[in-house]
């Protein structure tokens, strides 16, 4: 399914220079702007302090043509880690994904040491920090769509965006300047946003593998598309 949309003035994709947004795309460490958040992530560095427990990096270069977005980092995943989908059940499925289409280089080890690189491809969340029981709440969304937009400002190649789940696909729309109306979330739509493609799948959780919401097939049919669509 293709829908077509377009950006509107002012968008993100419209905004400041790269060199201005590189610096907004990065939260501080002890960014206090959530503040639910601010303290579940205190609570957790009281309790784990060799986890990574801050507001998590983007992954990859700046100049690929892909970026994937996901919801937020899994508390025993990216937010114990520190680099996105690493750790748990969610990036197994992801990474073997990305290596399959020619998006990652490497052994995907669940260890932000293993060497693992990704090939044209960036990974972000919609929220940098670890919500409670994976639910960011909507001001949280909205907030922390300021480092979004800067990450998007900051790829100046970018052509193809893959959304993971609703609050992906509905936030990232907002940080493009896209009424939601025109772009409805639906597994394998395709969205026109101006020059940038827009792809939806449903989030590659283990709840949605496990129940079936999502196959490692619906999956990889996502990044098959993206795939023809950038070439090789
Ligand atoms: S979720 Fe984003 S805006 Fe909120 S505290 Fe973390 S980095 Fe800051």
């Amino acid at each position: 399914m293709t829908t077509n949309s377009t950006i509107e003035k002012g968008s993100a994709r419209g905004g400041p220079l790269p060199a201005a947004a590189l610096l907004r795309s990065v939260p501080d460490r002890n960014c206090p702007l959530c503040p639910r958040l601010a303290d579940f992530r205190e609570a957790a560095r009281a309790r784990e302090p060799q986890w990574f427990n801050s507001p998590v990096p983007s992954f990859g270069d700046s100049d690929a043509r892909l970026l994937i977005v996901g919801l937020a980092p899994g508390l025993q995943g990216a937010n114990r880690t520190g680099r996105p989908f690493t750790g748990d059940y969610a990036g197994d499925l992801l990474y073997a994904t990305l290596l399959e289409y020619g998006f990652a280089k490497g052994h995907y080890q669940a260890r932000p040491d293993d060497g693992l690189t990704l090939v044209d491809c960036r990974i972000s969340n919609a929220v940098r920090c670890v919500p409670p029981q994976n639910k960011p709440l909507p001001a949280e969304i909205n907030i922390c769509r300021q480092f979004l937009i800067a990450t998007i400002e900051t790829m100046p190649n970018l052509r193809a965006i893959v959304a993971l789940g609703r609050v992906a696909h509905e936030s990232t729309l907002k940080a493009l300047g896209l009424r939601a109306a025109a772009a409805p979330f639906a597994h394998g739509a395709v969205h026109q946003a101006g020059a940038t493609r827009f792809y939806d799948s449903y989030h590659c959780s283990r709840y949605n593998t496990n129940t079936r919401v999502l196959t490692p097939q619906m999956f990889r049919s996502v990044f098959e598309k993206v795939r023809a669509e950038l070439g090789k």
